[in-house]
């Protein structure tokens, strides 16, 4: 499609990759502490070193090359020109039109929607090497596992009671006074936990769960005699994601009675709520796309942004939006727009928890 020769379309200044690396290591070092990948150091380094970028790339946009460079059309942002320059060398790529860059996993963890585990296993079927498991990142991968599957069976549970329960009446009309159908409580998994101690807790039981992953799942607390009981009582339910989709934990509003507004998932190894926005998971394409995240500051608002057709927005779970927040965002986009209530008040609260510490290359508004 490009021919060679010619003027050279491509009016922007080339600085050398390098400059790049270190944050494109910094930020594979990341992925794989999240992940808490199950995959040796050198099988990755070997997928790396045996995966061409350029080729990678031709499969989903025109690239061109010339003698030692290599330019693409951009697919992270709309073009028409070559902007994303790509060091096949090295296996890493920067777009002058969008700022986007990273290596060939984020590359497919990005054009096909995976994470990062499913790149590298991609990858590793392309070049023909076998991946072989760290037995203690295994263990530990075994462990978020049944976590998140114990979650899973929670949400849908408490996606049941909100649909079909007596006594999830009150939970039903909030929803249907703010206007939310049937679509939206399952778009968004939205539930209702029964006013008892034990409803979760005997279901998770008969699922196989034990009471162990159901503690370290944030799914029950004590009572003061000690007994095990369900943490969520009487509460709407909202499940919280993390990037790859998985359930991690809940936010849990109180329709009735006493008690804190907003009960959220405690810490635990799978819900770290400064690495966690809800919301992210469903709108990380429409942020790329649009250039832009909105951060607002609950779940209902996240979800009127989607029902406004406008899928951007994101909310901190149970804390002010933080550094590693805003790290989490700008994989995606480099343009964070903060839309709190009118009042000062909650724009401030949320704002104080970093200190206006903000990296450079984030175009933050309020
Ligand atoms: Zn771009």
């Amino acid at each position: 499609p490009f021919e060679r020769g010619g003027a050279d379309p491509f009016p922007h200044p080339v600085p050398p990759l390098s400059i790049l690396l270190p944050h494109a290591q910094r930020m594979l070092l990341r992925t794989l502490y999240t992940l808490g990948v199950a995959y040796s150091r050198e099988d990755i380094d070997r997928v790396r070193d045996r995966t061409d970028l350029a080729e990678l790339a031709a499969e989903v946009t025109k690239v061109r090359r010339s003698g030692r460079s290599v330019m693409a059309v951009c697919p992270f942002h709309q073009e028409k020109t070559p902007s994303l320059s790509i060091d096949a060398a090295r296996g890493l790529f920067h777009c002058f039109g969008c700022g986007k860059s990273g290596d060939v996993f984020q590359w497919v963890q990005e054009t096909q929607s995976t994470d990062f585990v499913g790149a590298l296993e991609l990858l590793a079927r392309r070049a023909n090497v076998t991946l072989t498991e760290d037995p203690t990142a295994k263990r530990r991968r075994g462990r978020r596992e049944s976590l998140v599957s114990a979650t899973q069976i929670a949400v849908e549970f408490f996606n049941d009671q909100l649909k079909k329960s007596p006594e999830a009446g009150r939970a039903r009309s909030y929803l249907r006074s703010r206007g939310y159908e049937g679509d939206i409580v399952d778009r968004f998994m939205l539930g209702y936990s029964p006013d008892t101690w034990d409803a979760l807790i005997e279901h998770l039981k008969e699922h196989g769960v034990n009471t162990r992953t159901m503690e370290e799942a944030g799914l029950i607390s004590k009572s003061r005699q000690g007994r095990p009981i369900d943490r969520f009582r009487g509460r709407l339910m909202f499940p919280i994601y993390d990037l790859r989709g998985d359930p991690v934990g809940f936010g849990a509003r109180i329709l009735e009675g006493d008690g804190p507004k907003y009960l959220n998932s405690p810490e635990t190894p799978i819900y770290r709520k400064s690495n966690l926005l809800y919301g992210l998971n469903w709108a990380k394409g429409a942020i790329v796309r649009e250039h832009e995240a909105v951060v607002v500051e609950g779940y209902t608002d996240v979800i009127a942004f989607h029902l406004a057709d406008h899928p951007v927005a994101v909310a901190s779970c149970g804390t002010a939006l933080g550094n590693d927040h805003l790290d989490l965002l700008r994989r995606f986009t480099e343009k964070v727009v903060l839309a709190f209530d009118g009042d000062a008040a909650g724009a401030n609260a949320a704002l104080r928890g970093f200190d206006l510490a903000v990296p450079a290359d984030i175009d933050l508004r309020v």
